[in-house]
């Protein structure tokens, strides 16, 4: 389970805490230096852990709790909301446009579950009344486009896709064609994906969201690749501006540094997270249930 061994420690750290009854000024930095190894050792990025430490000690210290009647819960209380407040604080949600159709494009590298994604984002938007179109744009992979057609075919939602040797701006351009005659609403297009950040990538995706001008660039994340997944978020951003964040195999054991430091570092929401394998509606990423959940 993600945050497990995390939650472990804050949960000991905490109870020690609310054994002191009165606390003093040491207990707290005690219990703040607990914090941070704990979530250092959650693999959340170090100066992130550091600013975060600052700020839940300035608030507890600053703010006189320690002559309250329970100053443990004031100091839990203050961590829930700076977790939060690390992650987004309220919920980010899609932009939808206007004038149909939102176009989406789902960005990120091979194997962190973008297919997967666009198919489980498509279902939640059907759950919602929509009329998504699926669009196979991963060109250099034929396996791709099967497998988009696959999941297409699982959730009774419709797939475009080209002759092979189409270049992925016409495929991206010829889907927005067909979704305006055949009334689909919304637009998912799944991109190519490389095993790293390259310029090729890079540029293909430029030449498609200068092309189509998508309302949301997603970017799918792999929760299990821990800081490697902020690095990937950061250049990605840097080079093609993103609107949110997929956060895939949160299901998996990781330990949950990436989600807790994406925001942060990159200025980037989460916006859904990927819960399994099986092909469910892309859930919403609640910050403040996160933090609850963390904090148990
Ligand atoms: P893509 O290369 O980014 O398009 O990745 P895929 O969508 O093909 O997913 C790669 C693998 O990760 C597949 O085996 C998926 O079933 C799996 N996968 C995708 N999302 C999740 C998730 O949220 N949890 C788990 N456990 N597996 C996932």
């Amino acid at each position: 389970m993600i945050f497990e061994s995390l939650s472990d420690r804050l949960q000991q750290t905490f109870k020690k805490l609310r054994g002191h009854g009165k606390l003093t000024e040491d207990d707290v930095n005690e219990a703040m230096r607990e914090v941070r190894m704990a979530l250092l050792e959650a693999d959340v990025n170090f100066k992130v852990v550091k600013n975060f430490v600052k700020t839940v000690k300035e608030r507890a210290i600053g703010q006189d709790i320690l002559q309250t009647l329970t100053p443990a819960q004031v100091v839990i209380k203050i961590v829930d909301e700076e977790l939060t407040a690390l992650m987004g604080g309220t919920q980010s949600r899609i932009h939808m446009s206007s004038q149909p159709p939102t176009i989406i494009m789902m960005v990120g590298l091979q194997g962190a579950g973008k297919t997967t994604s666009a198919g489980k984002l498509g279902l939640s938007l059907k759950q919602q009344g929509k009329r998504p179109l699926l669009v196979a744009d991963d060109i250099y992979r034929p396996a791709a486009v099967k497998q988009l057609e696959v999941i297409g075919a699982s959730l009774g939602l419709p797939v475009f896709k080209m002759a092979p040797g189409t270049d992925a701006v016409a495929i991206a351009r010829g889907a927005v064609d067909y979704a305006q005659s055949h009334l689909n609403d919304v637009i998912i297009i799944d991109t190519a994906g490389r095993l790293q950040v390259d310029e090729r990538l890079m540029n293909e995706l430029k030449d498609i969201k200068g092309n189509v001008h998508p309302h949301e660039i997603l970017l799918v994340v792999d929760a299990m690749t821990g800081q490697e997944a902020v690095n990937v978020a950061q250049s990605f951003h840097n080079q093609l501006g993103l609107d949110g964040v997929v956060m895939t195999k949160l299901d998996g054991d990781a330990r949950g540094g990436a989600a807790l430091s994406i925001k942060a570092v990159t200025g980037v929401p989460i916006k859904f997270v990927g819960m399994g394998e099986k092909l469910d509606p892309l859930e919403p990423f609640h910050p403040d249930r996160m933090a609850s959940r963390i904090l148990g």
